[in-house]
C-alpha cells in the first residue's frame, strides 16, 4: 500500500459514500464522498499550480470543513501542510513564510493585502483565499478539477506536515512530521482508545494544532466516523451535542467550563463512551468532580507537536487522575536525572522519548535538531516527570519552568498543588523571578475563587498556609492575587507572560 497518510486514513472510510463525515452547526453534512471529491479537486489544483511533492502549502484560515479538506488535499498531492494559528500577526507570519517558503499560501480575505506583501518578501508564488464560511478563491480555483485524483505515492519518511511550536522561549521551530509518524500515531490511538463503528466525535478543538488536526481528525477519519465539526469550544453547544456523541476530546479548560453549568451531568453524557483530555495538565479536582457529576472517568493523555501522543491512561484499566498513564505501544519512554541515568520510582527527571511517531527534526535547523536528540536517538521532550510504583507517569512541568533558587531545584507543580488545595483558591501558577540573592525567587500567581473564601485570601495568608508543609527554600517569597491566568488557545498557562509581567523586579 502507498504509505501516503491519506491512503492510510482512507482505509477506514465507510463503504457507504453517503455516510456523514462532518456535521456542521447549521445542520449541513459533508459526507465521506463529498470529502473525497473535494480533496481530489483541490489536490488536482495544487498539482496544476506547479507544486511538486515536498513543496509546502501554508494555511492561515479559520476552522471549516474546507480547511480540513485542504489539509487532506495537500496530503494527496504529496505536498507538506503548514497550518498556522489565525491569531498570528504580521511579524510571526513573515517568519513562518520566509522560513518554510511555501509554494501556496491560503489566507483569510481580511488579511489579503498583508498576505500579498509577505508573499513577495518570502517568494511565495501563489496566494488564495478561504473565508470562515468556506468560500473564496481557493474553492473557485479548485472547482474545475476532476472529482477523482490518484493520491501521490509517498514514502514513510517523506514529510506530511510542518507544525511550528508555540515558541515560548526563543524562535518558533518547525517540527517536521512524516507520513509514517502521523500514520503510526493515528493507528495506535485508534486501537488504544477502542474506536467503534458507531462512534461520533464531538470536535471543538482548533485545527491548526496537533490535538485538533491530528489526534482528533485522524482517529475519526480512520474510523469512518461522523464528527460534530464546531468552529470552537462553546459549553452551551457542547451540552446540546454531547447527547448525540460518543467521544469528546478536549483541553482541560473545556471540562472546567462544562462543570460550571449546573445542568451538566449524567443525562448530558448518557450516550458518551469516552472523554479524553490533554495538551495541558488536568487538575485532580476537575477529574474527581467530573467523575462525581457524570460517572465518567476522563482519560488523560500526554504528547506534543514533535511526535503526537506519547502516553495515555488505559482504556480498560484504572485511569489515574493527575497522571498521564503509560507509554503508548510503539513509544519508549525514559526519565533521566542530571547524569542521564534513569531516575528511581517517584523521583523527578527529564522525559525522553523514542518511537515511530517521533518527528524527523526541526525544519532548517539541523544543529538544533542534533541538540534535542540524545546520541542513542531519544528526543528530549523538555518535560519533567516521574513514574509511580505501577508505572503511571506524572508530568511535573516544562524543564524551563523549573525554578532554581539558591542553587536548589523547585518543581512548580509541588507548590501549585498545595496552594490549589487552599480554600478560596481556583488555581495557581508558580514561576521563578530574578532575585539578587537567590538567583530566582519562588513566586506564586494565585487565582481567587469568585466567592467569600476567594475574597478573604491574602498574600501573607497563602504564604503562612503552605509554610509548614514545605522546606523553607520552596516557600513562595512573593504571591500575587489575580482573577485569571494567561492561557493560549490550547489552554496552556503562559508562564513566559507571567515572568514578563512580574519581572525584572516584582511589582509590590
Ligand atoms: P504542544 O506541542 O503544543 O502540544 O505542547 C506540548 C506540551 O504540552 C508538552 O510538552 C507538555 O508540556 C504539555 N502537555 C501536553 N499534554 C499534557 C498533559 N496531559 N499534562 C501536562 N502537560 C501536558
Amino acid at each position: 500500500m502507498n504509505p501516503n497518510l491519506y491512503t492510510e486514513l482512507a482505509t477506514g472510510f465507510p463503504g457507504d459514500p453517503a455516510a456523514p463525515c462532518m456535521i456542521l452547526p447549521d445542520g449541513r453534512v459533508w459526507t465521506y464522498n463529498d470529502v473525497e471529491r473535494a480533496s481530489a479537486r483541490m489536490a488536482g489544483m495544487i498539482v496544476a499550480l506547479g507544486l511538486k511533492p515536498g513543496d509546502r502549502v501554508a494555511a492561515q484560515v479559520e476552522k471549516t470543513p474546507e480547511a480540513l479538506v485542504l489539509y487532506l488535499a495537500s496530503l494527496r498531492a504529496g505536498t507538506v501542510f503548514l497550518p498556522l494559528n489565525p491569531a498570528y500577526q504580521r511579524h510571526e507570519l513573515e517568519h513562518f513564510l520566509k522560513d518554510a517558503t511555501p509554494g501556496l499560501f491560503v489566507c483569510r480575505p481580511q488579511v489579503r493585502v498583508l498576505a500579498d506583501e509577505l508573499a513577495v518578501l518570502a517568494g511565495v508564488a501563489h496566494v488564495l483565499e478561504l473565508d470562515d464560511a468556506g468560500r473564496g478563491s481557493l474553492i473557485d480555483a479548485a472547482a474545475p478539477y476532476a472529482d477523482e485524483f490518484a493520491t501521490v505515492p509517498r514514502e514513510k519518511n517523506d514529510l506530511a506536515a510542518i507544525l511550528y511550536t508555540s515558541g515560548t522561549t526563543g524562535r518558533s521551530k518547525g517540527a517536521m512530521l512524516s507520513h509514517g509518524n502521523l500514520a503510526h500515531n493515528a493507528r495506535t490511538l485508534h486501537e488504544y482508545w477502542r474506536f467503534q463503528p458507531a462512534d461520533v466525535l464531538l470536535h471543538m478543538l482548533p485545527t491548526f494544532h496537533v490535538h485538533g488536526l491530528f489526534v482528533a481528525c485522524h482517529t475519526a477519519l480512520l474510523n469512518g466516523s461522523a464528527m460534530f465539526f464546531e468552529p470552537k469550544f462553546d459549553a452551551a453547544r457542547a451540552m446540546k451535542l454531547l447527547p448525540e456523541s460518543t467521544v469528546m476530546m478536549g483541553v482541560p479548560t473545556y471540562y472546567v467550563r462544562l462543570l460550571l453549568d449546573p445542568a451538566f451531568g449524567r443525562e448530558t453524557c448518557c450516550t458518551m463512551r469516552l472523554f479524553i483530555s490533554g495538551s495541558a495538565p488536568l487538575l485532580k479536582e476537575t477529574f474527581d468532580e467530573f467523575k462525581a457529576r457524570t460517572g465518567h472517568t476522563i482519560l488523560e493523555r500526554y504528547g506534543m507537536t514533535e511526535g503526537g501522543m506519547f502516553t495515555s491512561n488505559p482504556y480498560d484499566g484504572e485511569r489515574r487522575g493527575g497522571t498521564v498513564g503509560f507509554p503508548l505501544p510503539g513509544t519508549t519512554i525514559r526519565i533521566v536525572g542530571a547524569g542521564g541515568t534513569a531516575v528511581k520510582t517517584g523521583a523527578i527527571g527529564a522525559i525522553q522519548v523514542k518511537g515511530e511517531n517521533v518527528f524527523l527534526g526541526y525544519w532548517g535547523m539541523p544543529e538544533k535538531t542534533l541538540e534535542e536528540f540524545t546520541a542513542d536517538g531519544f528526543f528530549k521532550t523538555g518535560d519533567m516527570g516521574s513514574w509511580d510504583a505501577e508505572f503511571y507517569i506524572t508530568i511535573s512541568g516544562r524543564s524551563k519552568d523549573l525554578v532554581i533558587t539558591g542553587g536548589l531545584n523547585v518543581y512548580p507543580k509541588e507548590i501549585e498543588e498545595l496552594i490549589d488545595a487552599l480554600p478560596g483558591v481556583a488555581e495557581s501558577a508558580v514561576i521563578g523571578l530574578p532575585h539578587p540573592d537567590f538567583g530566582e525567587a519562588v513566586t506564586a500567581v494565585v487565582v481567587r475563587q469568585k466567592n467569600a473564601a476567594g475574597k478573604a485570601l491574602t498574600e501573607a495568608g497563602i504564604i503562612a498556609a503552605v509554610k509548614d508543609q514545605l522546606a523553607n527554600f520552596k516557600v513562595p517569597k512573593w504571591v500575587y492575587l489575580v482573577d485569571d491566568l494567561p492561557r493560549n488557545a490550547m489552554g496552556k498557562v503562559q508562564k513566559n507572560l507571567l515572568r514578563q509581567e512580574y519581572s525584572p523586579m516584582p511589582k509590590r
